[in-house]
C-alpha cells in the first residue's frame, strides 16, 4: 500500500484513489476491518454496513472508465445515527426507533454520496442526542479509545470515538449545545459546529430545533473544511436553512492577516482546571508571537446560559418528541386497552430515564400559567445574550476558550447527579443559543495522557476565517504523535 490509511489527511486518501494508487474497494475495506474489529471494545458504531464495499467498487469502476468522480471519492463517513439513511435502520440510539427504517435520506448524507463519499455505518450516541457522556444510549456507554474507563463525552461520542480510533477517517456529528465540540474535545480530534442554517436539517431526527445543527468530525483541521463545503448550503426542505453562497472552506487561507481575538474572562473562571488553563496559555503565548492580539473581553451572561439553554432545548423537545405516540411509528406497546394507554405505554415503555426527565421539564416550562415565567423569559434571554456576542465581534474577529473545564471523566462518575452532568456544558452552550459557528482544536494532553481542546468561535458565517485560524492552532498542538490506547 502506497499511503498510511492509520494517518492519511482525507485529501490525501482521496488523492491516492483518484490516482489509482489504491483502490476505494481497498480502502474501504481497510476501514470496515478496523471498525469491526474495535467497535466489541469501543461501541462507537450502532450498526456497521458492509455493503457499502459496492459502493465502492462503483467508484472504482467509474475512476477505471475515466468518468469525473465526487469531491470525496472513496472516503469512508461515520454518520450519527440521528441522521437518516434511505432504508437504513435509524435509532436515534432510542428504544423508541430501535426498528425504524428510514424512508429517505437526509439532505446531509444524500450530499456526501452525491460527492462518491462511502456511508461505513451508523455510530452511537446519547438517546435522541441528549447527553454528555454517551451512557444514556440504549445500546451502551461508547468508551474513550484513549483510556476505555472514561467517556468519549456526548452526544456525538461514537463519531468521535469512532475517529479518534481511526475506524472512519472523517465522522458526523449534530451539536445542539455542545455535542459535536465536547465530545471532539474528549477523544483528541477536531469538531465543527457551523452557523445555524449553514446546514441542511431535514432528515435528521429533531431534538431541540432552533439549535441542533449538523457538524464534521474528523483528526485534521482541513478533513473538517472538506466536509463542511460538501455539506452546507441552502434546502428547500429545510426552511431555516440560509441562502448564503457556501465558501471554498477547504481553500480558506489566512494569509498574512493578524487577528484581534476575545478572551471571554467567565470562560476563564476559577472552575477551570489548571491544566487546560496551563495548555491554552502555551498556545495563547505562542500565537501571539505570530503576532496575533488577545483581549479580554466580558460575556456577563455566561451564568445564565445553561438554564435558558435547557428550559428552551426541553421545551423544544418535549414538542418534537410528541410524535413517538405508539401509533404511527416507533415502539408501540403490547398492552393496549384504550388510546390513551397506547400512548402512555408505548412511550414509558420506550424512552430512557434521561429523555423522560427532558419531556417532563419541557412541558412543565411550556404549560399555561408557567410559559411566561420559563420558556418565555428563557427566549429573551437568549436575545440578550445573542447581542452580547454581537458587541465582542464588534472588535474581535474570533473567540477562543476552553471546550470544557477539564479533560474528559470517568464512567459512571456523573450519571446520578444530572446537574453536575448539565454543568459540563457550560462552555458550549452560549453559542448555539446564539448561532454561531465554533470548533473544538486539540492542543495538548493531560498528565494522565486525556486530550486536551481549544474551542473558537466565530461570527455568523464567518466559517472560513475559523478554519484557517484553527489551522494554525492545531499546528501548535503539544506532544504530536501521541496515540490512544487501542492503538
Ligand atoms: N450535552 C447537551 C445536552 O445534553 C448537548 C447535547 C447536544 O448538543 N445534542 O443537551
Amino acid at each position: 500500500m502506497s499511503i498510511s490509511l492509520i494517518d492519511a489527511k482525507a485529501s490525501e486518501i482521496i488523492d491516492a484513489i483518484k490516482t489509482k494508487k489504491i483502490s476505494a474497494l481497498e480502502v474501504t475495506e481497510f476501514f470496515l476491518k478496523r471498525a469491526n474489529e474495535l467497535n466489541p471494545k469501543l461501541n462507537a458504531f450502532i450498526s456497521i454496513d458492509s455493503d457499502c464495499v459496492e459502493q465502492a467498487k462503483l467508484i472504482d469502476k467509474k475512476i477505471s472508465m475515466g468518468e469525473p468522480v465526487g469531491k470525496l471519492a472513496g472516503l469512508p463517513i461515520g454518520v450519527k445515527d440521528l441522521l437518516c439513511v434511505k432504508d437504513q435502520i435509524t435509532t436515534a440510539a432510542s428504544k423508541m426507533l430501535a426498528n425504524f427504517k428510514s424512508p429517505y435520506s437526509s439532505t446531509v448524507v444524500d450530499k456526501l454520496l452525491a460527492e462518491d463519499a462511502v456511508i461505513l455505518g451508523k455510530t452511537n450516541l446519547d438517546e435522541f442526542a441528549m447527553g454528555s457522556s454517551n451512557e444514556t444510549s440504549y445500546f451502551g456507554n461508547v468508551k474513550n479509545p484513549w483510556n476505555e474507563d472514561y467517556v468519549p463525552g456526548g452526544s456525538s461520542g461514537g463519531s468521535a470515538a469512532a475517529v479518534a480510533a481511526r475506524m472512519c477517517p472523517v465522522a458526523i456529528g449534530t451539536d445542539t449545545g455542545g455535542s459535536i465540540r465536547q465530545p471532539a474535545n474528549f477523544c483528541g480530534i477536531v469538531g465543527l459546529k457551523p452557523t445555524y442554517g449553514r446546514v441542511s436539517r431535514y432528515g435528521v431526527i429533531a431534538f431541540a430545533s432552533s439549535l441542533d445543527q449538523v457538524g464534521p468530525m474528523a483528526s485534521y483541521v482541513e478533513d473538517c473544511a472538506l466536509v463542511l463545503e460538501v455539506i452546507s448550503g441552502s434546502d428547500e426542505m429545510d426552511s431555516s436553512s440560509v441562502e448564503q453562497p457556501v465558501a471554498e472552506y477547504s481553500k480558506a487561507n489566512l494569509g498574512s492577516k493578524k487577528l484581534n481575538i476575545a478572551l471571554p474572562k467567565q470562560y476563564f473562571s476559577e472552575a477551570l482546571s489548571a491544566e487546560v488553563r496551563e495548555k491554552l496559555q502555551l498556545a495563547i503565548e505562542s500565537l501571539k508571537e505570530d503576532g496575533h492580539k488577545f483581549n479580554e473581553v466580558d460575556l456577563p451572561l455566561t451564568e445564565y446560559a445553561i438554564s435558558t439553554y435547557y428550559l428552551i432545548a426541553c421545551s423544544e423537545a418535549s414538542s418534537n418528541l410528541a410524535r413517538y405516540d405508539g401509533v404511527r411509528y416507533g415502539h408501540r406497546t403490547n398492552e393496549v386497552s384504550n388510546l390513551e394507554s397506547l400512548y402512555v405505554k408505548s412511550r414509558s415503555e420506550a424512552f430512557g430515564p434521561e429523555v423522560k426527565r427532558r419531556l417532563m421539564l419541557g412541558t412543565y416550562a411550556l404549560s399555561s400559567g408557567y410559559y411566561d415565567a420559563y420558556f418565555e423569559k428563557a427566549c429573551k434571554l437568549r436575545a440578550k445574550l445573542q447581542k452580547e456576542f454581537l458587541k465582542v465581534f464588534e472588535t474581535n474577529d474570533l473567540i477562543l476558550s476552553p471546550v470544557t473545564t477539564d479533560t474528559a471523566f470517568k464512567i459512571g462518575e456523573r450519571v446520578s447527579d444530572p446537574l453536575q452532568m448539565y454543568l459540563n456544558d457550560i462552555l458550549t452552550i452560549s453559542t448555539n443559543l446564539a448561532g454561531l459557528p465554533a470548533m473544538s482544536v486539540p492542543i495538548g494532553f493531560s498528565g494522565n495522557k486525556m486530550p486536551i481542546g481549544a474551542q473558537l468561535i466565530a461570527k455568523a458565517f464567518g466559517e472560513s476565517e475559523m478554519l484557517s485560524f484553527a489551522e494554525l492552532l492545531q499546528s501548535k498542538k503539544i506532544h504530536k504523535g501521541e496515540q490512544p490506547n487501542v492503538f
